[in-house]
C-alpha cells in the first residue's frame, strides 16, 4: 500500500466513561484521555484546501466520544483495540492509526500522573490464492470471497478471473478452479492464516491427502513486503513463483507487485 508520513493528530480528548475491571468503575465512571494519530494522505486536501478530501477531525472526535461512552470494557487494551476497528470502519481513507488511552484516575491507590495503553494498527496489503476441485467449485470460491468481504478485518480490493486448471502434483484428481484476490487486512499474518483455515473448515475441507482433492484452498501469497518462515507459515508462499495457476490470476490484479525475495515483478515472473 502507498505509504504516507502525513498525520492528523488529536491529543487528550477528554471523555467520561465506564471502563475498568472494578464494579465501581463500571457504575461511577471516570475520566479517560484519548489521543489518536491518524495516518492519512493529506496531500490532496492540502493542495486543494477542500475538507472533503481529508478526514474531518471533528467527526473523528465525535466517533471516539460516542464509542467510549456507548461501550464498557474491563481493559483499556480492549477499548483501544475496538476503537481502532470502529475508526477504520468509519473513515475509508485511514491507512493506519496510533491510539493512546490514558486513565488519570486509575484506582491503584498510588499517585501517578496517569496509566495508559498505546497501540498502533494499520491495513496490510495481502494477496490470497483461491482454489477448489471438489463439489460445487465456483460456489465454494464465491462463498469464501463473500465471507472475507463480510469480515470487518478485511477489505477486498480486487478479484481476478477464475481460471480452469489441470491438477498439479502426484495425486490423480479433478480439474481445479483457481483465482486470486487483493485485500487490505487488519489481521496479523498468523491471524489471517487462522481466519482462512476456518473458512476452509467451514467448506468441509478434509485434510487427509497432502495435495489431494479439496473443496477450498486459501493460501497467503504475499503480505506487504514481509518475509516470514516458521512452522505454520511461510510468506511469500514458497511455491508461488513456480505455479502458472497462481501467477496468471495474480498478474491480472497485481502485475507490478514485487516478490520480496526474488525482487521481480509478478508480470516478469510469468513465463
Ligand atoms: P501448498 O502449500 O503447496 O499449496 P496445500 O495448499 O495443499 O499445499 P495445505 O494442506 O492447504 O497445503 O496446508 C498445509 C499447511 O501449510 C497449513 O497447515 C499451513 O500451516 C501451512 N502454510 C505455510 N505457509 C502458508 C501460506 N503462505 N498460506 C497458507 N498456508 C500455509
Ligand atoms: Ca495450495
Ligand atoms: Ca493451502
Amino acid at each position: 500500500m502507498e505509504k504516507t508520513n502525513d498525520k492528523i493528530i488529536i491529543k487528550d480528548l477528554c471523555v467520561f466513561a465506564k471502563h475498568g475491571v472494578f464494579k465501581e468503575e463500571k457504575i461511577m465512571g471516570q475520566k479517560f484521555l484519548v489521543s489518536v494519530e491518524l495516518e492519512v494522505n493529506t496531500r490532496k486536501a492540502g493542495v486543494s484546501d477542500n475538507i472533503e478530501l481529508s478526514v474531518n477531525y471533528a467527526d473523528v472526535c465525535e466517533v471516539i466520544e460516542g464509542f467510549m461512552k456507548e461501550y464498557t470494557f474491563n481493559l483499556i487494551e480492549a477499548a483501544a483495540e475496538n476503537l481502532a476497528l470502529v475508526l477504520f470502519a468509519n473513515f475509508e481513507q485511514l491507512k493506519g492509526v496510533k491510539i493512546t488511552i490514558k486513565k488519570p484516575w486509575a484506582p491503584i491507590g498510588m499517585d501517578v500522573d496517569y496509566v495508559a495503553v498505546s497501540i498502533e494498527r494499520r491495513w496490510h496489503r495481502a494477496y490470497i490464492a483461491l482454489g477448489s476441485n471438489m463439489g460445487d467449485k465456483l460456489l465454494y470460491l464465491e462463498n469464501a470471497v463473500g465471507s472475507i468481504k463480510n469480515d470487518v478485518n478485511c477489505k477486498i480490493l480486487k478479484i481476478s478471473d477464475i481460471i480452469l486448471t489441470e491438477p498439479y502434483g502426484p495425486v490423480e484428481q479433478d480439474d481445479f478452479l483457481n483465482g486470486c484476490i487483493m485485500i487490505d487486512t487488519l489481521y496479523t499474518p498468523h491471524e489471517l492464516l487462522r481466519f482462512l483455515q476456518k473458512l476452509e473448515n467451514d467448506a468441509n475441507r478434509k485434510r487427509d491427502v497432502h495435495w489431494g482433492p479439496r473443496t477450498l484452498d486459501l493460501d497467503i501469497l504475499l503480505y506487504d513486503d514481509l518475509v516470514l518462515c516458521d512452522d505454520e507459515l511461510v510468506i511469500p508462499h514458497p511455491e508461488m513463483h513456480k505455479r502458472a495457476f497462481v501467477l496468471e490470476p495474480l498478474k491480472q490484479i497485481a502485475p507490478d507487485a514485487v516478490h520480496p525475495l526474488l525482487h521481480q515483478r509478478i508480470r516478469d515472473m510469468v513465463q
